[in-house]
């Protein structure tokens, strides 16, 4: 299975997935997947099998949404990113900033959500590489 990478036009805001570099659906602005960093997504299964997509931010911007037990790798410049996750009216996040760099360019992330009394939260947790399903 191909990787799937996830990008945001930077001249229309246009989201869409991508398996390797290639012009914006929307505008036709070119779109390269081959960034020197990337934060890679995995969102854990959960028992409540919610269809919804978990809607992703990053930086306040919106990413698209992921699906139950999906993959994404969204290539990025170095920068420090601020991650944040909704569903409806699920807003609740921990919003980790991770800093992409050199030294520390691939960042994995898993996502879950936690049931809350009030309301479901979102957890993004760092995780190693070794850990994310193989695409
Ligand atoms: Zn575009």
């Amino acid at each position: 299975m191909a990787r799937t990478f996830r990008m945001r036009c930077p001249s229309c805001g246009n989201v869409q997935n991508m398996i390797a570099s290639g012009p914006c659906g929307k505008c036709g602005a070119p779109l390269n997947t081959e960034q020197p960093a990337a934060i890679s997504v995995y969102r854990m299964g959960n028992f409540m099998g919610m269809a919804n997509g978990f809607g992703i931010y990053i930086n306040e911007q919106p990413y698209g949404a992921i699906g139950n037990k999906e993959s994404l790798v969204i290539p990025l410049p170095y920068g420090d990113y601020k991650m944040h996750v909704v569903c409806g009216m699920n807003r609740k996040c921990n919003d980790p900033v991770f800093r992409l760099s050199p030294e520390d360019p691939y960042v994995c992330v898993k996502v879950h959500m936690k049931p809350g009394f009030i309301q479901n939260s979102f957890i993004i947790e760092r995780v190693d590489p070794s850990t994310m399903p193989q695409g």
